[in-house]
C-alpha cells in the first residue's frame, strides 16, 4: 500500500481495532446498517481513523439507504486516492486516505446534486470531530 507515511503492519495492528485494521488496512467491507456513524446527525467533521486526516464535513453527509455513510462531497479531493477495484466481479472506484493509504470505501456516481457522487465510506475508517 503506497502511502505518505510509513508505518509497519505491526504498528497499525496495535494502534487500531481488529475491525478498523480489517477494513483500513485489509480493504475489508463492514456489515451495512452495522457501523456507528450509520445514523450520525451530528455537525462536525469526519477524519480518517487511522491518521487523523480530514475528509468530510457532516454537511454533505446524507442517507443513501445503503447502511454505510455517505457523502456527496469531501473536503479535499487531494486527500483522497482514487483507484480502480475490480474485485468480486465488479468495476468500482476504490477511495482510500491519501495520507496513510488507509482504504475508506468507494465512490459512486449514483449521489445527489450538486456533485451526483456518492461516497460510500465505511464508520470503522471514520473517526468524528463534533464541532
Ligand atoms: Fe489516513
Amino acid at each position: 500500500m503506497d502511502s505518505k507515511i510509513n508505518i509497519p503492519e505491526e504498528e497499525w495492528k496495535k494502534k487500531l481495532t481488529e475491525e478498523q485494521y480489517r477494513v483500513l488496512r485489509e480493504k475489508g467491507t463492514e456489515s451495512a446498517f452495522s457501523g456507528k456513524f450509520y445514523t450520525n446527525h451530528e455537525n462536525g467533521i469526519y477524519t480518517c481513523a487511522a491518521c487523523g486526516t480530514e475528509l468530510f464535513r457532516s454537511d454533505v453527509k446524507y442517507d443513501s439507504g445503503s447502511g454505510w455513510p455517505s457523502f456527496y462531497d469531501a473536503i479535499s479531493q487531494d486527500k483522497l486516492k482514487f483507484e480502480t477495484d475490480s474485485r468480486y466481479g465488479m468495476t468500482r472506484i476504490e477511495l482510500s486516505c491519501g495520507n496513510c493509504g488507509g482504504h475508506l470505501g468507494h465512490v459512486f456516481d449514483d449521489g445527489p446534486n450538486p456533485t451526483g457522487k456518492r461516497y460510500c465510506i465505511n464508520s470503522a475508517s471514520l473517526d468524528f470531530k463534533k464541532k
